[in-house]
């Protein structure tokens, strides 16, 4: 059976010392979902929100850090908007999502005032991560938050940005936070108890209870893992997620919102994710590899290919062969090689009706032909991450 006692069983030393680490983290930043927050016809459950409160107080009171992710806001706003469905059209969920994201935080507020702890809305965009400046503030914003023993409240700010909405009931957004915030864990609650290695409803089906690495997920059809409810993101986002942070340092469960006190105990439920070792990439760099689409691409030729992947260098005007799609300055681009695999993605510095008059051309010559602001780089290192 899946709910099968794991009390008895063999762990691996990499996964008890995981578990630990969340149960001992300085930091750490729970996610939860719509799906969690909501009763059956999707209205907001103040029950639960009550619950998963008591949780994070319990935290505090251990002397953790907690940041809350929380979707919901869609949700919240259907009542006082008389609408019995979630809405299809973005614009009505994203006009609910204002309506509602009030309520919800007025409902945190109260919960959390009742164990003397004060709550701090916080709304980002997956973008602010990646921009210099909001990037920096909304860092200073969480720290000083935190310092000052606030519990942050954080959502996707829905009126601009639908990204979440769309394709991920914040996962992705938290995993994005328990970076920037250089958290220790990240603990994803929704309204299913592990990641499974089939249908959960089929027979011999089982909780995979450890990811080490990629590997351990292949063979596994993610999308066929989990179930569809309130919120938007499915097991695809939240396994995503769970890479994003993992890569970034950072241990990670999955797990229910019922599991939460268990999981930040860090007891065995739940499937937990091993942080990669190595260097943290940059903010920028995650994002460029997992909440970014290429706008276009440019092909590079061997020379420039080999130069990107294996010198890390940033790529020129002279390595590139063809250019393709619509693209401005700034712009999120895949970097191919002539046989299309693609091998990088970048922040483009020139639009893509400017690259054909560049191509193959050395900066040099660009420098005296065109001028001096024709000396920069096609995609700087710094913009660039190798897929
Ligand atoms: N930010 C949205 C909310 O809080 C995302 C969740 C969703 O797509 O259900 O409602």
């Amino acid at each position: 059976m899946h709910s099968a006692d794991t009390r008895h069983q063999y762990i691996e030393p990499l996964e008890a010392a995981g578990r630990r680490s969340v149960a001992e983290a300085r930091r750490v930043v729970v996610k939860v979902g719509s799906s969690s927050l909501t009763t059956p016809d999707g209205l907001i459950d103040a029950g639960r929100i009550r619950d998963l409160v008591e949780v994070v107080a319990a935290r505090r009171a251990l002397g953790q850090e907690v940041i809350l992710v929380s979707s919901g806001a869609v949700a919240a706003g259907m009542t006082p908007l008389g609408m019995v469905r979630r809405p299809r059209d973005l614009a009505s969920q994203q006009a609910a999502a204002s309506v509602g994201q009030g309520l919800l935080v007025a409902s945190y507020t109260a919960e959390l005032a009742g164990h003397g702890l004060t709550a701090a809305q916080v709304l980002l965009t997956v973008e602010d991560m990646m921009r210099r400046v909001q990037h920096r503030n909304s860092q200073r914003t969480l720290r000083r938050l935190l310092d000052i023993g606030a519990v942050p409240i954080v959502n996707e700010n829905d009126t601009v940005a639908t990204h979440e909405i769309r394709f991920g009931d914040n996962d992705r957004l938290a995993a994005l936070v328990a970076h920037l915030m250089r958290a220790d864990a990240l603990v994803l609650l929704s309204d299913v108890d592990a990641l499974y290695d089939g249908n959960p409803a089929d027979e011999g089906t089982s909780v995979v209870r450890l990811v080490r690495g990629s590997t351990d997920l292949d063979g596994i059809d993610i999308g066929s893992t989990g179930k569809r409810g309130v919120g938007t993101g499915g097991m695809v986002t939240k396994v995503d997620s769970a890479r994003i942070a993992t890569e970034a340092g950072v241990h990670t469960v999955l797990t229910s919102a019922a599991n939460a006190r268990d999981a930040l105990a860090g007891e065995r439920v739940g499937t937990f994710f091993a942080p990669a070792d190595g260097r943290r990439p940059s903010a920028r760099q995650l994002w460029l590899a997992h909440a970014t689409a290429g706008r276009g691409s440019l092909v590079l030729d061997p020379g420039a290919v080999r130069a990107v992947v294996e010198e890390k260098a940033s790529l020129l005007p002279a390595g590139v062969v063809k250019v393709h799609g619509e693209f401005s300055a700034g712009d999120p681009v895949d970097l191919r090689d002539e046989s299309g695999t693609v091998v990088a993605r970048g922040l483009v510095n020139y639009d893509a009706a400017e690259v054909p008059d560049l191509m193959g051309r050395s900066t040099r010559w660009l420098a005296r032909e065109m001028g001096p602001t024709y000396e920069r780089e096609l995609v700087h290192r710094d913009d660039l991450v190798l897929l």
